[in-house]
């Protein structure tokens, strides 16, 4: 399986984060990814309106949904990129 390289800019941070916590340097990249990539693998199936991204209430996976935001029947996106999630949450959060 392929494994990508650190750059060697970062080893002696993660050298010397793992003296400090007592925990190999694999853990100590393993301890900072996961969070971070289980988010984002989880917004995956956080149903959001096409139209806003806002996030949606439904009970069950479906095609269609209610936004309360746009106050109409829109699709169901259910796999944001995080950045546009990201820059959407923000942009709402202006309004
Ligand atoms: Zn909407």
């Amino acid at each position: 399986m392929y494994s990508p390289k650190i750059k060697s800019d970062l080893i002696p941070i993660l050298y010397r984060l793992s003296k400090e916590k007592e925990k190999p340097m694999t853990r100590i990249v393993d301890d900072l990814l996961r969070p971070e990539l289980v988010r984002y693998e989880e917004q995956k199936e956080i149903p959001h309106c096409v139209s806003c991204y806002s996030r949606l209430e439904i009970s069950s996976r479906s095609v269609t949904a209610f936004c309360k935001l746009c106050r109409s029947e829109t699709f169901v996106l259910y796999s944001v990129p995080l950045n546009d999630f990201k820059g959407k949450v923000d942009r709402k959060e202006v309004i």
